[in-house]
């Protein structure tokens, strides 16, 4: 269970007023996420693209796509009317990293005007060294990796393809550069001082046995939190593409891989797996009072 209990005093310091990091935080202080960041640079099998990046949100969701200008004047309006607003994350709707240029003058744009507000951002991994850098100067906060597997053998079932330096890789060479960067982007960043979440989803009959492998290894590499998922198996979403008749965990198998964890990382219970547009508390989405058409032209 994440909590004050089990984190070293610095890392509670940091995280204490984050909603998704403190069970104790999440009823008091808000989240917003904007989906300004469309593209993405790998293939998971779970994901649809007309849908959000489902390494974060729930399957089947749409957000509404803004620009950096329009996501900051969500922002504005948001925190004139939720002040409990202490945290924006940048969760898709396709990955922060590999958009960065949306992703970094979103961010620009709203430390300039709200500098109180903590600035978090999730991806796949795969870009992320490329931006550790800018990452620490623009004090961002937290950062997620979605890591679902650490032997290649079992990412190339899950990763079809990425697409790295140009030129699109599939099977083992594909899976073994993704472990290779999202691992590299683990170490440096918490090398760096900045807090990593590592989320894995848990799909049945192809990592369910390995995930406390990936428990250990991140461990190792300074994550803070692991934040076990399951896959939502959802018709609409793409689960069927490439991971045919896959379903979802059940509760009770999803409790016996955490449970499997236990000793390793902080395992994050309580992630809803919200919108990339998800505004509000958590458990609570106030995204629809926001939306594009109902913002004031200027803020
Ligand atoms: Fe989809 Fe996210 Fe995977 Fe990209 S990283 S393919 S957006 S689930
Ligand atoms: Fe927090 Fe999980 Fe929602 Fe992200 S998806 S804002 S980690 S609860």
């Amino acid at each position: 269970k994440a909590g004050s209990a089990d984190m070293d005093p610095a890392t509670w310091a940091k995280v204490k007023d984050h909603p998704c990091y403190s069970e104790e935080a999440h009823h008091y202080f808000a989240r917003m996420h904007v989906a300004v960041a469309p593209a993405c640079n790998i293939q998971c099998n779970y994901c649809n693209r007309k849908y959000d990046c489902a390494n974060e949100s729930r399957p089947g969701v749409v957000s509404e796509r803004l620009t950096p200008e329009q996501a900051a004047r969500k922002v504005m309006a948001v925190a004139s009317k939720v002040p409990q607003l202490s945290v924006l994350g940048i969760a898709g709707p396709g990955d922060a990293a590999y958009d960065w240029r949306r992703t970094r003058a979103t961010f620009d744009l709203v430390a300039a005007r709200l500098p109180d507000v903590k600035l978090c951002m999730s991806s796949n991994g795969l870009a992320l060294p490329d931006h550790v850098d800018e990452i620490v100067a623009m004090n961002i906060d937290h950062v997620t990796i979605t890591i679902n597997a650490i032997d290649p053998e079992i990412g190339q079932q899950i990763y079809p393809w990425i697409f790295f330096q140009g030129r699109r890789r599939t099977g083992l060479e594909a899976a073994t550069i993704l472990r290779d960067r999202q691992l590299q982007g683990l170490e440096m960043l918490t090398a760096r001082g900045v807090l990593v979440k590592v989320n894995s989803v848990l799909i049945p009959g192809i990592n369910d046995a390995h995930l406390t492998e990936v428990n250990r290894a991140v461990k190792e590499r300074g994550a803070f939190l692991h934040n076990i998922m399951p896959l939502i198996s959802d018709p609409a979403h793409g689960t069927h593409f490439g991971l045919t008749g896959r379903r979802g965990p059940t509760a009770a198998e999803l409790k016996k891989v955490q449970d499997s964890c236990a000793g390793g990382v902080n395992l994050m219970r309580h992630c809803r797996q919200c919108r990339a547009d998800a505004v509000g508390l958590l458990g609570e989405d106030r995204g629809q009072e926001f939306t594009l058409e109902k913002l004031p032209e200027v803020v």
